[in-house]
């Protein structure tokens, strides 16, 4: 069966990384909890999408060069005047959860690699007792080399349409195996029964991100990817509902 992972906490229901979403995606009908870390300019570890408060949030400024208090000083935009939560306090949401996480580990500001950053990640998801349900993904090479060295823990490479576009299938998948990177996830508009078919030739696994429409939905469930990400986490799961049902 094709895995859901509610993005963000299910930003088109609930806000983007908003407590309420993650506390709602906790309790649904799906596998996994995809979300993304920073860290701040005092040592904690932010669950947040952007590396800046700019976009989605009542406060500017770069995660990076801020305490915590001054981060969650800051209000979510559309999310019920909560802020953005601690990497701990997701995982003491989803302590009594059955849903696993999926966590994206982000470039700062600039776009690059957060200096060591992972191992801090890691060892935040073990003491809150959540490493042993976590997968990690992220856009960044360095960043998977980084986690293979911290972590046995999977691991997915988030490969975008330009990226795709300019190394082609087979060198996307030269360079996963290069890398010992045995999953790929491609934006589910750049997916294709002949692009999953070479990765999963490979021996790699094959799954899709920003499936927010029905029509995305529909497709990476005809698809039969193992696992995508989406906005709307309610809308994904009535839709796989329907699927299985039309296949029995
Ligand atoms: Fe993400």
């Amino acid at each position: 069966m094709t895995r859901i992972a509610s993005h963000r906490g299910g930003t088109l229901e609930f806000g983007d990384s908003t407590p309420a979403g993650f506390a709602a995606t906790a309790t649904m009908a799906l596998e996994e909890v995809e979300f993304d870390v920073h860290p701040t300019s005092d040592g904690a570890i932010v669950v947040h999408h952007d590396a800046t408060l700019d976009r989605t949030t009542d406060r500017t400024g770069a995660i990076a060069d801020l305490t915590l208090a001054e981060v969650q000083a800051a209000r979510i935009n559309y999310g019920a005047g909560a802020s953005p939560l601690t990497l701990e306090q997701l995982c003491a949401i989803y302590a009594t959860s059955s849903v696993s996480f999926r966590c994206e580990i982000k470039p700062g500001a600039d776009g690059r690699p957060y200096a060591d950053f992972v191992p801090r990640v890691v060892e935040t998801l073990g003491q809150g007792g959540m490493l042993a349900r976590t997968g990690f993904s992220s856009f960044l090479i360095a960043t998977l080399d980084d986690l293979r060295a911290a972590s046995d823990r999977p691991m997915l490479w988030l490969v975008s349409p330009p990226v795709l576009h300019q190394l082609g299938a087979a060198a996307m998948i030269e360079l996963a195996r290069a890398h010992a990177i045995p999953e790929i996830g491609v934006n589910i508009d750049t997916a294709s029964h002949d692009l999953q078919a070479g990765v999963t030739d490979a021996g790699l696994d094959f799954g899709c991100w920003a499936a927010h429409t029905t029509p995305q939905i529909d497709k990476a469930l005809a698809l039969g990817v193992k696992v995508f990400t989406t906005d709307r986490p309610s809308l994904a799961i009535a839709r796989r509902t329907a699927h299985l049902e039309a296949g029995k």
